[in-house]
């Protein structure tokens, strides 16, 4: 199976387990996240909800969620003041 054939939950899993290197409990993950050569900001441990196991992924930043966030809001605002435009 190519990663075009998989689709929402499948390939969600592909991406956050079944491509990943499957570690058998967290002080293996952390042991193997020392040896990543660069950067790891942003790396860490999670359990996995596929497998019973744990996997090296990308932490979500802070940032990221308020810039996500920060678009909703602006939408909602956008929403507002077309309804009253409306409404006249
Ligand atoms: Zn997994």
């Amino acid at each position: 199976m190519t990663n075009k054939n998989l689709r929402g939950k499948e390939w969600f899993e592909y991406r956050s387990c079944r491509s990943k290197r499957y570690y058998a409990d967290r002080k293996a993950a952390r042991r193997s996240l020392c040896t990543v050569p660069g950067n790891k900001k942003g790396l860490k441990v999670y359990p996995c909800q596929f497998c019973d196991g744990f996997h090296i992924g990308h932490e979500e930043t802070k940032e990221k969620k308020k810039r996500k966030r920060a678009r909703q809001e602006s939408e909602d605002v956008r929403m507002q003041e077309e309804a009253r435009e409306e409404t006249g």
